[in-house]
């Protein structure tokens, strides 16, 4: 036998772990090095995994209560907020109850271990078990390529051949930017800083507080006073006894505003709807990472070339137009193609982009591309004065109004509405920003 591999893959997250299951169910030769010292040591996500691609790599993950993870998704709630209030939309329904999921949270170094158990399970089941292997705690140093074509990887002095190689490394695209697919600078206003902290509370006090039976959970996202006048939002996830509470806020405007991720977080911790909420809670974690804002312009020239496929956030694959952050559905749905893709070109003997450009026009029908393409003027509207600050500081004082109970006549809502637009807004502003929505979302 010899010691080429089919395929390398290079990073342990989402998007590596949901390729390497794919191809190890495949009967593939395969090797997958993450850099850390288990899959998700070194991976931070707020984080819900929505849709329900997990049940294709691990069908009825649902039934290991001990699986990777925490609560399914049966609350979700999007508030505005200001700097006394929030206003939410909220809607919960048993209908998220039913198997699969639509969304699960996830606590990363625990949920990627879990994944990458589960992959090795199926390396163990396939004709490689002796020879495809996960290697953690080893990093890539380079992609090797020969006449315009990976043939390999290299790690200090090692060196791998494989006939291709899948770069799944994350946002931090080191090795993209070296095999030319991206350029060596990308925009600071195309990137975000998330920062989240994990704060733990008695199981049964977190689940009377979110009103949680049994597995269910809750998601939160907010938008306004949250970042403090700094482009982005916040968000709220319920784990088994901790909450995940954080925001993800704009590199550049953060850095122009001369404010810190941590002075942030600190900030949105002062609202009193989450300085009750977190009472008497106990951090236990906290942790920082960079995020792609789902600007489309932020990713690479292509996702492909001979012998290389990038998938997951490494090709800036994320949505977030203020419904949610949609990352690690995106890097699992990408790295189920890019296997697949793998896969044809084994059969066909051929792994130049010839035929790896198959994987670019799966993920383009995909709802990851269509959803990317679609909502890019959403994603742009969300980052706008308006959306961040004006709509927010609008809807709270419409809400304190509308539920404000005094002994006195009470003004009709659209007196009350037309009030809080005009202190906070223009009615001009307003019918823009409803037309652009209505196009956009
Ligand atoms: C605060 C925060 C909150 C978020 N919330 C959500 C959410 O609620 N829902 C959601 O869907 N998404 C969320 N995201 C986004 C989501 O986490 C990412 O989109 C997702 O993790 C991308 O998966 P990936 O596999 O592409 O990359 P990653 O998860 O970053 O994995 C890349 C892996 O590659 C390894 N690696 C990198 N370089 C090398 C190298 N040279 N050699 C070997 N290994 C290497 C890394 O160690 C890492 O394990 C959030 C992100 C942040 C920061």
């Amino acid at each position: 036998m010899d010691d080429k591999f089919d395929c390398i893959v290079i990073g342990g997250g989402v998007a590596g772990l949901a390729a390497s299951m794919m191809l190890a169910k495949a009967n593939m030769k395969f090797l997958l090095i993450e850099r850390g010292e288990f899959a998700g040591a070194k991976n931070v996500s707020g984080g819900v995994l929505w849709g329900n691609d997990l049940a294709k790599l691990v069908p009825n993950y649902w039934e290991e209560e001990d699986g990777g993870w925490e609560r399914f998704i049966n609350h979700r709630r999007l508030t505005f907020m200001d700097e006394q209030s929030t206003f939410s939309l909220d809607f919960k329904s048993s209908h998220f109850n039913e198997k699969p999921y639509t969304g699960v949270v996830v606590l990363r170094s625990k949920f990627d271990n879990w994944l990458s158990g589960k992959v090795q399970e199926a390396i163990d089941a396939s004709d490689y078990a002796m020879d495809s292997f996960i290697a953690t705690n080893i990093k890539v140093d380079e992609v090797l390529m020969e006449n315009g074509k990976a043939v390999g990887i290299k790690t200090g002095e090692d060196e791998f051949h494989a006939d291709s190689v899948i770069i799944a490394e994350g946002v931090n695209n080191l090795l993209t930017r070296q095999v030319g697919l991206q350029d060596n600078y990308v925009p600071a206003d195309h990137m975000l800083t998330g920062i989240k902290e994990i704060i733990r509370f008695d199981q049964e006090v977190l689940e009377q507080k979110f009103q949680l039976n049994g597995l269910s959970g809750m998601s939160n996202e907010f938008v306004g006073w949250a970042t403090d006048g700094v482009e982005g939002g916040g968000f709220l996830y319920t784990n088994r006894d901790t909450i995940s509470l954080g925001l993800v806020v704009g590199i550049k405007d953060m850095r122009e505003k001369k404010r810190s991720p941590h002075d942030l977080l600190n900030h949105f911790k002062t609202h009193p709807t989450i300085a009750d909420i977190i009472k008497d809670g106990e951090i236990v974690e906290y942790s920082a990472h960079v995020v792609s804002s789902g600007d489309a312009r932020a990713m690479p020239k292509e996702l492909y070339k001979d012998g290389i496929l990038i998938a997951g956030e490494a090709a800036n694959l994320l949505m977030n137009a203020g419904k949610a952050i949609q990352g690690m559905d995106y890097a699992m749905r990408s790295g189920i193609l890019a296997a697949e893709t793998i896969i044809e070109a084994k059969e066909k003997g051929d792994f130049s982009s010839a035929t790896l450009k198959n994987y670019r026009a799966k993920l383009d029908q995909s709802y990851v591309m269509k959803d990317i393409n679609n909502f890019q003027d959403a994603v742009h509207l969300l980052h706008t004065e308006t959306m961040q600050k004006k709509v927010p500081n609008l809807v709270c004082d419409f809400g304190r109004q509308f539920f404000t109970i005094k002994n006195e006549p009470t003004p009709k809502s659209e007196k009350m509405l037309l009030g809080a637009i005009k202190r906070h807004a223009s009615l001009w502003e307003l019918l823009k920003l409803g037309f652009k929505a209505r196009k956009s979302l």
